[in-house]
């Protein structure tokens, strides 16, 4: 039986996919077991930053992979400790890293990082949270209860007490909704599955002054736009702001689960051994592997490929004549394309014309290829993107 047949009776049927099977790859293609083809604009949802087949990466793996896969955080881990070092060195506010598997795992973190915080320095009382509209903090119970979405939350209630939201945007929605009882505000500075939506010039700002008015945390979920996508390493560093605690995951480790979350030494100081933790993260195998993400997409000329990529393919989008769209949005290679209809056709479309695509929401096409992807592969894509919107709508 072939993968798809088998897929079909023995996986929980969690996942709508399409008829083909990935077998290979290079740099920013993929390849199917029929040998077709496609240029990959969605990197695995914002994770194969560095594409696949890096040379670095491979020759990484085959050293780590000599030595223990894992040896829990029971012990020492120096590749663990140089990816920390690395990562606060590129982070002005952070002083301090706390590992995870996944970004669920990375926002839990820090809803019980900031928790504790208040708890340590406020009392009892404090421990609201304050979440946006169109907001994906995850699917675990409680970064599903900052997750306002219908679909996702309603079949699995009672969800995690204590959230309320505000209007992404929309500072004085945000301050109607703040008091003192408000532990974190947490927030992506560019919202990825609501839609493409950048924070608009001064709301996380102004945020960061509501937070800190009312002795609460602010909290970046950089999961999606972080790590080079936006063309700053952080999405929020095209801002004066700075939170307290920063998370992320998705291309940290090129495709290896892992999450992270920085914080300041003040949030570091209430955080003492057993109070959080997990068997599996940070591991020297994937530690090994992240290194290199971030000592490469932390190079400055690494950056500016970013920003000059996103900004040409941006452009070459908005040059597109199609009546089907209606706004280009986001940063760097973060990319929404606006639709005056339903998404899901194109993407089904995409895989007929060698392009892998996706949505984010019911009429936004989401473009985040590898970091990695050249202006000449971008000309392949827009002609692609043409065709396929010419033959849907
Ligand atoms: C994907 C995503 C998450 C959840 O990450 P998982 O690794 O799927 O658990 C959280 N926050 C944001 C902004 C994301 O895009």
């Amino acid at each position: 039986m072939d993968a798809i047949q088998l897929e079909q009776n023995y996986l929980v049927q969690a996942y709508a996919r399409p008829p083909l099977v990935l077998t290979h790859g290079q740099g920013v293609w993929l390849q199917d077991a029929e040998g077709r083809r496609y240029l990959d604009l969605v990197a695995g949802i914002a994770v194969s930053a560095l594409g696949y087949g890096d040379a670095e990466i491979i020759e990484t793996i085959c050293q780590a992979g000599q030595k223990p896969l894992h040896y829990s955080n029971l012990y020492h881990n120096e590749p663990m400790a140089r990816l920390a070092a690395r990562l606060v060195a590129l982070t002005p506010f952070a002083q301090r890293v706390h590992f995870q598997n996944s970004g669920t795992e990375s926002t839990e973190a820090a809803m019980k990082f900031a928790r504790k915080y208040a708890r340590t320095h406020f009392g009892q009382d404090k421990s609201n949270i304050l979440a946006f509209s169109g907001a994906f903090h995850g699917r675990t119970m409680g970064a599903l209860a900052a997750t306002p979405r219908e679909k996702y939350q309603k079949p699995y209630e009672p969800l995690m007490p204590g959230v309320r939201f505000a209007r992404y945007n929309d500072i004085d929605s945000a301050r109607a909704a703040m008091d003192d009882s408000i532990c974190a505000v947490i927030v992506e500075p560019l919202q990825g599955e609501g839609g493409i939506h950048p924070a608009q010039e001064g709301f996380l700002a102004a945020l960061q002054d509501l937070a800190h008015q009312h002795n609460a945390l602010l909290i970046f979920d950089e999961v999606q736009c972080g790590v080079g996508r936006t063309g700053h390493f952080w999405a929020h560093q095209h801002d004066a702001v700075q939170p307290d605690i920063l998370c992320a995951a998705k291309p940290l480790a090129n495709g290896l689960p892992m999450g992270a979350v920085l914080v300041t030494q003040a949030v570091a100081d209430v955080i003492h051994p057993g109070d959080h933790g997990t068997t599996f993260a940070g591991g020297p195998f994937v530690s090994s592997v992240a290194n290199v993400v971030v000592n490469r997409i932390g190079n400055p000329d690494f950056l500016a490929h970013v920003q000059a990529t996103g900004a040409y393919f941006k452009e070459q989008l908005q040059a597109l004549s199609s009546p089907h769209i209606v706004q280009v949005r986001g940063r760097g290679l973060m990319l929404g394309v606006q639709l005056d209809m339903p998404a899901g056709p194109v993407v089904q479309a995409g895989y007929h014309h060698g392009l892998l695509l996706l949505n984010a929401g019911a009429d936004v096409l989401r473009l985040v290829p590898p970091l990695i992807i050249t202006k000449n592969d971008i000309d392949i894509a827009i002609q692609r993107l043409a065709a396929v919107l010419a033959e849907v709508g």
